[in-house]
């Protein structure tokens, strides 16, 4: 039943080629306790690839403990920042010498572009690599001066030190899923923490490519872990075991809010990075040309399935109809096909679930009073490729406006003033991202302040870097990823008092 890949790198060919892949654990490479696997489907063509691992909560088990005997013994917890550093800088390398493998795997695993996974996925996930690798010896607590007012006489010294907070599960979705695994295991391995990373299980493939770097870079054993497998059998258990420390997850709130339940039990430490509703927001004076493109972009990039996808689209009435045609005639003209094929601008979505899932949102839109401008079905009858959409005449209240699709469909609607357009930017349960188009510094600043999101992209959307801390408002999430800000999840603080 399996595929013949064409089109594949030697690299890449030969790692997918192994068809019944491992899973890493304790510095080896495991089938399931079980015996069970799943299997690894090619979205473009709906044929199995590869199997890997269905971990359990046995499995999640000897991962957990593995990277808790690593934080606490072994050369890990002796090893020097700049040791620490010198490993990240080493992985960033050897992913860098592998990007087009990396991109073929991620695009024949999620069905993105080969092309933009090298552009964009590989090429953020190394740079964030190297972004945290020089965070691992800048970590520095500070000293305290004290008064202790109910010991007179008493003289104290008093400091603060950094440490790593210990065990972390990774759990990590399907639509970025080397990049997503790296914004986890940076600020992991910069701090000192030790790891158990779930990759998603429709996009199993970079994270256990990643695992082969991350023994070649030299990590002692048990430092990463991989558990291959779906949420409830093996994302649920590593949620729960007491053995964990920090919990960092990327996925639906829905996932998110049972996970931040689950880490309560045991104070493990939590951050969240969910799902979104961003709105792009055109204002008056912005070309509509400019406007068109601009919003295009922010929600077809990858599919749609980016969590701060442009899905919303608020123009002025003035310029609705220009803009909006604009971006159908974007829609029409991307060129869909299979990630591997050079020319292909859209991808097929991630599986047959999502693919149903978004052409079902499109008929709620119908049934709820949409017009289709744009799209509005399957592409083909192989393959989970569906056609970018763009839904006018919907009310704000409707599920198309509220809830994320997380597929390549626009909802253009048209507002009438500044005041009514934050209002109405702010209504949705998310709060992930937001883009403002717009030369008018003043409306611009005006409208800033007043956006709920954690993000605001003015004139740009979607743009990411290292450096700067990404994360959400309200069900968006809970904490933040990149810049220092990453770090600080990682880490414990603990005083010093010391009697002199
Ligand atoms: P999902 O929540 O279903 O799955 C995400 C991960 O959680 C997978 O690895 C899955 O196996 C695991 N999981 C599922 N149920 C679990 C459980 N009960 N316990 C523990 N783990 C469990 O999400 P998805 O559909 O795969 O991904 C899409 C979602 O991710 C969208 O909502 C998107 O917006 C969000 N996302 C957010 C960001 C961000 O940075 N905010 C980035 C990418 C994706």
């Amino acid at each position: 039943a399996y595929e013949t890949v064409n089109g594949l790198s030697r690299e890449a060919r030969d790692f997918i080629g192994k068809r019944d892949h491992r899973m890493l654990v304790g510095g080896l490479w495991v089938d399931s306790g079980s015996g069970r696997t799943l299997d690894v489907i090619n979205p473009a063509t709906e044929e199995v690839i590869s199997r890997v691992p269905a971990g359990d909560a046995k499995d999640v088990d000897l991962a957990v403990q593995a990277a808790s005997c690593a934080f606490e013994s072994g050369s890990w917890p002796k090893m020097t920042p700049m040791d620490r550093e010198r490993l990240l800088l080493r992985l960033a390398d050897l992913v860098e010498q592998n990007a087009q493998a990396m991109a073929e795997i991620e695009s024949i695993d999620n069905g993105k572009p080969a092309t933009i996974a090298k552009a964009v996925d590989v090429t953020l996930s190394i740079a964030f690599l190297r972004y945290m690798a020089g965070w691992a010896t800048k970590i520095e607590g500070s000293t305290v001066d004290v008064s202790v007012p109910f010991v007179p006489g008493g003289s104290f010294n008093a400091y603060t030190r950094r440490e790593p907070v210990g065990v972390v599960a990774a759990i990590v979705a399907w639509n970025f899923p080397l990049m997503l695994a790296c914004w986890k295991l940076g600020p992991a391995l910069a701090t000192g923490c030790t790891v158990v990373l779930k990759p998603a299980e429709q996009t199993p493939l970079s994270a256990l490519y990643l695992g082969k770097l991350i023994e070649e870079a030299g990590y002692p054993p048990g430092v990463v872990n991989i558990v291959t497998g779906d949420g409830i059998s093996a994302g649920a258990p590593l949620t729960t075991h007491p053995l964990v420390n920090k919990i960092t997850f990327t996925g639906s709130t829905e996932v998110g809010k049972l996970i931040g339940k689950a880490a309560m039990d045991n104070m493990a430490r939590v951050t969240l990075e969910l799902g979104g509703k961003s709105p792009v927001i055109v204002l008056d004076d912005c070309d509509p040309v400019v406007a068109a493109a601009g919003a295009a972009n922010a929600i077809f990039f990858n599919q749609g399935q980016t969590c701060c996808a442009g899905s919303r689209l608020y123009v002025p009435k003035r310029q609705f109809d220009r803009v909006v045609s604009g971006i159908a005639d974007a829609a029409n003209a991307l060129k869909i096909g299979p990630g591997l094929e050079a020319a292909t601008q859209l991808g097929p979505l991630v599986s047959r679930e999502q693919m149903e899932r978004v052409c079902n949102y499109i008929d709620i839109g119908r049934q709820q009073g949409a017009e289709i401008v744009a799209g509005g079905a399957r592409a083909g009858e192989k393959g989970y490729f569906v056609k970018p959409t763009v839904i006018i005449g919907a009310h704000q209240t409707t599920r198309v406006v509220q809830e994320e699709i997380f597929g390549p469909v626009l909802v253009a609607l048209p507002y009438d003033d500044l005041d009514e357009v934050a209002a109405r930017a702010n209504d949705t349960p998310y709060g992930l991202g937001a883009s403002i188009w717009s030369n008018d510094l003043s409306k611009v600043h005006q409208l800033i302040p007043k956006i709920k999101a954690g993000t605001v992209w003015v004139n740009c959307h979607n743009v990411l870097d290292p450096a700067v801390p990404f994360g959400g408002f309200k069900l968006s999430g809970f904490g933040r990823e990149m810049g220092k800000a990453a770090l600080d999840a990682y880490l414990e603080t603990k005083s010093v008092v010391m009697a002199i």
